[in-house]
């Protein structure tokens, strides 16, 4: 199935994700399809209301970005790419550290980027796609993609975390971006 990421102005995108109670084969079928629409869209991370479902699901690989990473497990430092393809089923999310500036952009927002500030590091406990309970901390680019994937998971949009005046200067975009999704829903 091939799975079609919805943009903003689509409602699922505030809805917050229900708990996952088991990796059920259908879980498992649309963690695999989003991570080919993930890959397929050339993004780091996609949330499961990127592609129309409201659940506690996201999925994240950043071994095609230049921007680094680091991670810990049980307090040793890993290789992050070590911890890819990364599915987080039902994540429980402690950030930490200094808070950071750095880019984003959004699969549900195309050609729109800005710099958000969020805390440098986080904590992760969640289920990995294989049922596992998986625990590490990170930080640089994968402790970015993770909280901002995460925010999906409740409704949070990084519009919703942009400067005042950042959010100002795309306002233009942004409404274009809601009216042409409203535009397209009313024609189905
Ligand atoms: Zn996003």
């Amino acid at each position: 199935m091939a799975l079609h990421v919805v943009k903003y102005g689509h409602p699922v995108l505030r809805q917050k994700g229900a708990a996952i109670p088991t990796i059920t084969p259908e879980v498992r079928g649309l963690i695999e399809a989003m991570f080919e629409a993930m890959y397929a869209a050339k993004g780091v991370g996609l949330a499961a209301q990127q592609v129309g479902h409201a659940l506690q699901l996201c999925v994240i690989d950043i071994r095609g970005s230049e921007r680094p990473s680091t991670a810990e497990v049980d307090g040793h430092p890993v290789d992050p790419s070590s911890l890819m393809p990364l599915a987080l089923v039902n994540p429980k999310l402690k950030p930490f550290g200094a808070e950071v500036d750095g880019a984003e952009g959004c699969l549900s927002f195309p050609e729109i980027y800005s710099d958000i500030t969020r805390p440098e590091g986080v904590e992760v406990e969640a289920l990995n796609q294989h049922g596992q309970t998986v625990r590490f901390k990170a930080w640089g680019l994968l402790s970015r993609a993770i909280q901002h994937e995460n925010d999906h998971l409740n409704g949070i949009l990084f519009i919703d975390r942009m400067t005042q005046d950042d959010r100002k200067e795309h306002k233009p975009e942004i409404d274009a971006l809601h009216a042409e999704t409203k535009a397209k829903l009313k024609k189905k």
